[in-house]
């Protein structure tokens, strides 16, 4: 048999690749934004009806297009933005692939009314496949692209829209995103023809948050910027309090485009490591650029994955910036707490504060820095400073707490009352001295008289084997032998502890580490959380008064004081002027 094989129509073809393009409104509504903002444009207006199933029309006051491009813009691979190979490389624009417009305008009715500024204004329109071409009506500069009832001819796709509401959501996400990853653009939303957004252009991400999100506080979105050979981050972070349990203000942009991929986001949630819990849900708004070699962008047109050169790279360059940054902020809070309380007018009779000693001076410009970075009027693109203060000369002269519950400690510093739970506490404190010692390689190990026997099966025994040296470097001795591991040795901590049931719960941690990456410090954090809390004070022990004193003297001398390795809080504060207010001592 012969002849079987034929050329498809171009029709055809478009409405196949339309099928790739387009899934639902959303979809469109993307395209068409890029493309304005492919064009320059410094004002976007998006009017939908009917959750854009009925109207989808993108306005803008872009470059606009004369005659010609305009007919060119509906056909299949016609792009004004790559022409070789060599481009591809190095795209600066988000469109290139010349497919959107025709196939979009396959599978609608399309029209175009555009005017470039200096030819006539253009009016175009696809019907049947074809390209009508005319004058349009006079305008200004820029383009107006109106789709209209997609899938009206396609029975087979429309039935996969849902409702106008489901449909209007998933727009109004691609709006926000476009929004975000362009602050210096205004932005309309209209629906079903009333107003929804006003997006002012803003000279800063900080604004273009806050109009999108006005429930987030902007004290609390820390901005930062970090840099590095060609590779660069920047944006808005939310401080640690404000981790929420659901995902919904997480951000992340590579080269302006949005991405939602698994190994990014990881890499923020693990900067983020222990001063949230493992459930909560950070906050935040990043931008990474590399240079277009280092990342694949032509992967599937409607996938918001990419494609790193480096993959382990950006990971750990990610989420130890973030770490870094954060465990700086949070320190600079606690140094500025202790400043602030200085003088304070009224004193309750028999107590006293932390004292700072040491030069004032020292510790005033990070005072600055955190209110800089705290402050509504604060730099986005600051770099962070090198901190000035020593750590050394903060001393805690004495103080009274007291300890209710067996449980808790009870102490005040300035105005606050602090509630401190004793367990997380100790682990914090135990954990970043762990953290030093196994970074100087200095954990202090205590050999067994007796070495014990650990059960082990062969899947048991490789996964020992391939952490040998991080468990060797935490001061366990092993020996992998047959059937079992033999614990000759165990970090000194653990001395006097039930260090099996550590050992098992350090295996089924190094179990969870799945994602393997050169550098995989999630890992070792979990194991050196898990020796600290096998180690630490448990609730109900009875402490000493030089346990306690000594306890919360190491916790303020902490990183991150505000929470225990798991990411539960540590200090409960109470504002003295709240107490008072419960006491009507004051309104
Ligand atoms: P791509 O964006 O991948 O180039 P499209 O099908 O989205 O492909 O658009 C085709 C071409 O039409 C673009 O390359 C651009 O030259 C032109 N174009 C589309 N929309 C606009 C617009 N709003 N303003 C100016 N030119 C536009
Ligand atoms: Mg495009």
């Amino acid at each position: 048999m012969s002849g079987r094989i034929h050329q498809l129509s171009t029709q055809l073809i478009n409405k196949i690749a339309a099928g790739e393009v387009v899934e639902r409104p959303a979809s469109v509504v993307k395209e068409l934004l890029e493309n304005a903002i492919d064009a320059g444009a410094k004002s976007i207006t998006l009017r939908l009806e009917n959750g854009g199933m009925q109207l989808i029309e993108v306005s803008d006051d872009g470059s606009g297009m004369g005659k010609d491009d305009a007919r060119l813009a509906f056909v299949q691979h016609a792009t004004s933005k790559i022409s070789s190979l060599e481009d591809l490389g190095a795209i600066q624009s988000m469109g290139f692939r010349g497919e959107a417009l025709a196939s979009i305008a396959s599978i609608s009715s399309a029209t175009l009314h555009t005017f470039d500024g200096s030819s006539q204004p253009v009016a175009a329109k696809v019907r049947n496949n074809e390209i009508l071409v005319e004058q349009g009506d006079a305008r200004q500069q820029g383009t107006t692209v109106t789709i209209r009832n997609i899938f009206a001819n396609i029975p087979a796709r429309k039935k996969f829209l849902r409702s106008a509401t489901t449909e209007y959501k998933y727009v109004y996400e691609m709006f926000v995103i476009e929004a975000l990853a362009n602050p210096d653009i205004g932005f309309r939303l209209i629906r079903d023809g009333k107003p929804i957004l006003e997006l002012r252009p803003q000279d800063m991400l900080a604004g273009r948050v806050t109009e999108l999100f006005p429930g987030l506080d902007s004290n609390k979105m820390l901005p930062l910027s970090f840099k590095k050979e060609g590779l660069q981050f920047s944006g808005l972070i939310g401080h640690p309090g404000i981790a929420t349990s659901v995902a919904a203000q997480q951000f992340l942009f590579v080269n302006k485009r949005y991405v939602s991929d698994r190994v990014m986001n990881k890499a923020v949630k693990d900067g983020f490591s222990s001063t949230i819990s493992r459930e909560s849900k950070p906050v935040y708004f990043l931008f990474l650029e590399l240079p277009p070699g280092e990342v694949d962008v032509n992967v599937h047109p409607r996938k918001l994955e990419v494609r790193f050169l480096q993959p382990g790279q950006i990971y750990h360059y990610l989420s130890s910036s973030i770490r870094l940054f954060l465990e700086k902020v949070l320190q600079q809070e606690l140094y500025s707490n202790f400043r602030r309380n200085e003088p304070e007018p009224t004193r309750i009779a028999g107590t006293r504060d932390f004292a700072v000693a040491g030069p004032g001076s020292a510790v005033k410009p990070s005072i600055e820095f955190t209110r800089q970075l705290l402050g509504h009027n604060s730099q986005p693109e600051m770099m962070l400073p090198e901190l000035k203060f020593d750590q050394g000369s903060i001393s805690v002269v004495d103080f009274n707490f007291l300890q209710i519950f067996n449980t808790y400690l009870v102490t005040e510093q300035g105005s606050k009352l602090l509630i401190i739970d004793q367990h997380a506490a100790d682990e914090r404190v135990k954990y970043e001295k762990l953290q030093k010692q196994f970074n100087d390689n200095t954990v202090t190990a205590q050999a067994l008289l007796i070495p014990e026997h650990y059960p082990a099966d062969e899947k048991l025994k490789i996964l020992v084997q391939q952490n040998l040296d991080l468990l060797t470097r935490t001061g366990f001795k092993l020996q992998i032998q047959q059937g079992k591991i033999l614990i000759a040795q165990i970090p000194a901590i653990l001395q006097g502890r039930d260090f099996l049931k550590t050992f098992t719960e350090l295996i089924s941690s190094l179990r969870l580490g799945k994602l393997n990456l050169s550098e995989n410090s999630a890992i070792l954090d979990r194991v050196l959380a898990t020796i600290a809390c096998h180690s630490s004070y448990r609730a109900g022990f009875k402490l000493t008064h030089t346990e306690g004193t000594k306890l919360i003297a190491d916790l303020f001398r902490c990183k991150l004081p505000y929470s225990c390795p798991h990411g539960r809080p540590i200090i409960w504060e109470v504002e003295r002027g709240s107490l008072e207010k419960n006491f009507k001592r004051k309104k």
